[in-house]
């Protein structure tokens, strides 16, 4: 599990955080929503171990989190992919480090590559594809880790609307079972409710957690109207 605890970030003057405390269980989806500049993408990056809180803790399985790690993996919102590798060199990267031959690699890339819809586009290079396309590809080379959480910084904002609803259905697919922990920013409302347990509320200035509520749809998930009738109530 993973303990946002009382944590407070200043940069120079500037108080971006105060007093942000998530409790985040093994095996949870949620999600944070709040407004451009609340500091949502500060907190993603404390817990994957790319900056430190000013006061407070953060903390994985009870240690201090002080460095990136592969267990934990972040999906930028930028989504930055080597523009100099192909799809599946991108994809491979990690797998590559960690020293998997490279068949299985292959292998590998191919089936997640399937999974975000870019199913033969692994000669490609990242000026080559759409926008929605690079960031699919991002995922893909999030998934290949097999990370136990997932950090995701808008991982469905450049997508248009179908092929968004395609990735959160393969989201939630991939999450389901898995005991992977999932923490998700995003400016959707209705995608949190959809896809989150649990959902953090910030508001900014300086950024601060003003409400944790949950999602009140049964799992498993679907779209159909039975689910969206017992939000509204
Ligand atoms: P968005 O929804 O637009 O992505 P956000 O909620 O993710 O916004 P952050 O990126 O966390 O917001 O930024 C929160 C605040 O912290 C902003 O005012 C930003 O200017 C400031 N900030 C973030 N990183 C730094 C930094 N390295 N140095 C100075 N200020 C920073
Ligand atoms: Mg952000």
């Amino acid at each position: 599990s993973i303990q946002v605890d009382n944590i407070s970030k200043r940069f120079g003057s500037l108080e971006v955080l105060k007093n942000v405390t998530i409790d985040l269980k093994q095996g949870e989806f949620a999600a944070i929503v709040g407004p451009s500049g609340c500091g949502k993408s500060t907190v993603l990056r404390m817990i994957a171990g790319l900056d430190t809180p000013t006061e407070g803790h953060v903390t994985a399985n009870q240690k201090p989190i002080k460095d990136p790690d592969p267990s934990r993996v972040l999906i930028f919102q930028e989504h930055a992919l080597y523009p100099w590798r192909t799809v599946e060199k991108n994809v491979g990267f990690g797998l590559e480090l960690a020293g998997v031959p490279k068949q299985k690699r292959k292998e590998k890339v191919g089936e997640l590559l399937e999974k975000v819809g870019l199913g033969g586009f692994q000669t490609y290079y990242p000026h080559q594809l759409s926008g929605g396309m690079r960031q699919r590809a991002s995922i893909a080379r999030a998934l290949a880790m097999e990370p136990e959480v997932l950090l995701l910084d808008e991982p469905f904002g450049a997508l248009d609307a179908i092929t968004k609803i395609t990735m959160q259905n393969e989201l939630l697919r991939l999450w389901e079972g898995s005991g992977k922990t999932v923490l998700l920013i995003t400016h959707d409302i209705d995608e949190a409710i959809y896809l989150a347990d649990t959902i953090h509320v910030m508001s900014p200035r300086p950024g601060q957690i003003v409400e944790t509520v949950r999602s009140t749809i049964p799992r498993p998930r679907n779209r159909n109207g039975a689910d969206f009738v017992q939000v509204r109530e």
